[in-house]
């Protein structure tokens, strides 16, 4: 088996792999990089047969659903079958009409089902669950011609389902030849906040907060979603989401995550979503009964945590909703630095409403990828995901570079 990295040998996003046995090619991950500016069709990678017209490329396995790591799908032929996990599927699918532009398409294929091998021509694929602020993701074990290569995709430890990352270290798969490491956290500080950390920290300000609290995070971090709930719950605030969350939350087919219907939420369908909502009738139907509007909100905003938009500032401004109220930032701060959140950092700042920060990386530390490494014992360790690549030989073993385009042997 034969392995190069499209992208991914020195950044973090825009992950691409192509494996190569016997005369038949696998793809993992085809994500657009994180800061791809214009038309994203010069990202995608020089991969022959992505027009389906050659019977070689067999697939395409995405680890998990973020962006980064399948945001460049709507160049893969419809042809090609899709590998991921079937709750990932739902969700890209349910959160597309809400995207300015739609999300990538994905064609049906196989559906990942933690632990239990499948075979694609050549190669056999075992996929582990595993624990990471995208929901249903996985990393990837692939078995050819005697060759193991095992893709770590984006992980942690410190989440909801840290526990998944114990006991597959108690038990790893033996023999691994190659292993593809994440390695987003290297060169930068070690994460050291856990979700349970931050539902603790949002339960104690929501206690201190006497008005609305504002939580911006991204609505398909499920863990994220079930922090503020739970902090929600113990400090008798309902949990606020507009549509497009109803129908991701939907989309994980998961009873035990918050869902539009419970008495703990209520949908508040903000003026940008109206329009939408008329183009959604069946997600209406099922969730209409939910909504409260706004003045119910503002008349008891002590009572209420909105999971936050930048575009909810419009309906905001004017209610008088704001007294007392608090603002989270519960995202990467290195967007927020960058500027991305500048225009919002404004308007609270002329609002007066206080600004906070709340978040847990979805990435493994250190300390975790070295627990990895050891317990996988690779023969050699590659590094992807990262933008400092140069720097995995400090932490671990048998490193061994390869460059973006660059064909080796597993
Ligand atoms: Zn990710």
């Amino acid at each position: 088996m034969h392995a190069c990295i499209h992208r991914g040998s020195h950044e973090i996003g825009g992950s691409c792999v192509e494996l190569r046995s016997d005369g038949q090619r696998l793809l993992i991950d085809m994500g657009l990089p994180l800061d791809a500016p214009g038309d994203s069709a010069r990202f995608v990678p020089p991969i022959a047969g992505l027009d389906g017209s050659d019977p070689s490329l067999l697939g395409l396995l995405v680890s998990h659903p973020h962006i980064d790591h399948y945001g460049l799908l709507n160049y893969l032929s419809p042809k090609i079958p899709v590998g991921m996990g079937a709750a990932a599927r739902r969700i890209v699918k349910a959160a597309s009409p809400f995207m300015r532009n739609g999300l990538p398409s994905i064609s049906e294929g196989w559906d990942f089902e933690s632990g239990v091998p499948f075979d694609i021509g050549p190669f056999r694929v075992t996929p582990f669950l595993v624990d990471h602020s995208a929901y249903d993701a996985y990393a990837l074990l692939v078995e050819s011609g005697g060759r193991r290569l095992f893709y770590s995709g984006d992980f942690r430890s410190k989440g909801r389902k840290g526990k998944l990352f114990h006991v597959f270290c108690d038990d790893p798969p033996s023999d691994i030849h190659a292993l593809l490491l994440e390695g987003t956290t290297i060169g930068r500080p070690e994460p050291r906040v856990s979700e349970g950390m931050v539902q603790i920290r949002m339960e104690r300000l929501f206690s201190a907060t006497p008005g609305l609290v504002l939580v911006h995070s991204s609505m398909q971090n499920i863990d994220r979603v079930v922090s503020v709930f739970k902090a929600g719950r113990k400090t008798s605030r309902k949990l606020v989401i507009d549509l497009y969350g109803a129908a991701v939350l939907e989309a994980t087919g998961n009873e035990n995550i918050p869902q539009a219907s419970w008495p703990d939420v209520a949908l508040y369908i903000p003026e940008f979503q109206l329009e939408k909502a008329k183009m959604l009738p069946e997600l209406m139907e099922r969730y209409s009964r939910f909504r409260i509007d706004l003045s119910q909100i503002c008349f008891n905003p002590g009572r209420y945590t909105l999971m936050f938009r930048p575009r909810h500032v419009d309906d905001l401004g004017s209610e008088g909703c704001l007294d007392g109220a608090a603002y989270v930032y519960s995202m990467w701060e290195g967007y927020r630095e960058r500027g991305d959140n500048a225009k919002v950092d404004e308007w609270l700042a002329k609002k007066g409403v206080s600004s906070y920060s709340i978040h847990s990386s979805g990435h493994a530390g250190t300390s975790d990828l070295q627990k990895l490494v050891s317990c996988l014992n690779p023969h050699k360790v590659i590094p992807i995901h990262s933008f400092s690549p140069e720097r995995y030989r400090e932490v671990f073993p048998s490193v061994e570079m390869h460059g973006d385009g660059e064909w080796w042997e597993v």
